[in-house]
């Protein structure tokens, strides 16, 4: 807790949703407790598991990796997790991040695993995204990031032994996921949204939590300059262009208007998400497949990833079964 004597002398900081204003150690108080609550309400963390966090170098992966070291060091289970990272080959950019990743990591006492697109895919990202333009493919630089992400988080969660992966996406980009499924009429994919992904289990694929789901962006970024970590608030040189880009961007703007139609978009979901996962279950049943070409958990008999090194080693011809949905989730 805040020491209440040094909190009137401090200035404020952030203005709450009801005009309360904080300073910065009330805000503190305030973020942190709305993360640990948001892990206890959403059941979240289970204490046999072993986690690991999906981490990028960025403000939201840096802020969950902290703030689940220190809950799980209160129940004395911080040995259980471990730090993962993707390095995607992009030039002048990943490799910034995970510099600061490493030293950020070791000033937590966090073991970090690095897995790579180069040596996964045998290509970087960068490469794959001017094999993509260069067929003049519809396929966003987003779109093979997230989808190819998704993969190497699962299998290097895996093989470290993983039950839980924890990821940073924060109410900002939940809200974009949701109505970027709707508006691409990704009706299946709707129902695996939420503050803990998937519908059905199976054994090959780690569950997703999101500590940080209640945790507007702006909160987040204030979390992190009051804390002192030292981001660098860079941004991938792909994401600017993106789909989920403009969204966010509309989403701002609607948000200083309408101050609140965010969490409102949250709250909304949540209040479907049953509906949504019970109709799933009806139409698809429980029954998970898999890739027949890798193995992998799918959807459908290739997975999406094989479907993009197909198309990216010109064994196919143009990714239409893929979506942007992937970028970030
Ligand atoms: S912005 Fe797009 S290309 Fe860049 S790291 Fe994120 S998903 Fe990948």
């Amino acid at each position: 807790m805040s020491n209440p004597l040094m909190s009137k002398k401090l200035p404020a900081v952030y203005k709450m949703q009801n005009g309360k204003l904080l300073n910065k150690l009330e805000f503190i108080d305030y973020f942190e407790n709305k993360v640990f609550k948001t892990i206890k309400k959403f059941n979240l963390f289970d204490l046999n598991d072993k986690f690991v966090v999906a981490v990028s170098g960025g403000k939201d992966s840096i802020t969950v990796l902290y703030l689940a070291q220190k809950y799980l060091k209160r129940k004395n289970l911080h040995k259980n997790l471990i730090a993962l990272a993707i390095n995607e080959g992009i030039e002048d950019y990943r490799e910034h991040t995970l510099e600061f990743l490493k030293e950020f990591c070791a000033k937590l006492d966090v073991e970090l695993h690095i897995e790579s697109y180069k040596e996964k895919y045998n290509k970087t990202l960068d490469s794959s995204i001017k094999i993509l333009r260069d067929k003049k493919t519809n396929i966003s630089p987003c779109n093979i990031c997230g989808t190819f992400r998704r993969t190497a988080l699962n299998t290097g969660a895996r093989k470290l032994g993983a039950t839980k992966v924890i990821t940073g996406h924060n109410l900002d980009d939940e809200g974009q996921s949701i109505l970027l499924n709707m508006m691409k009429n990704n009706y299946k994919v709707l129902p695996r949204l939420g503050p803990s992904n998937g519908v059905v289990g199976d054994e090959m694929f780690i569950p997703r939590v999101k500590p940080l789901y209640l945790c507007t962006e702006k909160e987040v970024r204030l979390y992190t300059i009051i804390k002192g970590f030292d981001v660098g608030y860079d941004e991938c040189p792909y994401s600017k262009d993106s789909f989920r880009s403009n969204l966010a961007d509309t989403l701002n703007i609607l948000e200083d208007k309408h101050p609140g139609i965010k969490s409102s978009l949250i709250n909304f979901y949540l209040t479907i998400q049953p509906t949504l996962r019970e109709q799933y279950v009806k139409e698809e049943g429980t029954l998970v497949t898999h890739c027949t070409k890798c193995g992998e958990p799918s959807q459908r008999k290739v997975c999406n990833t094989c479907e993009m090194r197909a198309i990216i080693d010109g064994e196919n011809s143009n990714g239409e079964n893929s979506d942007e949905n992937n970028a970030n989730q």
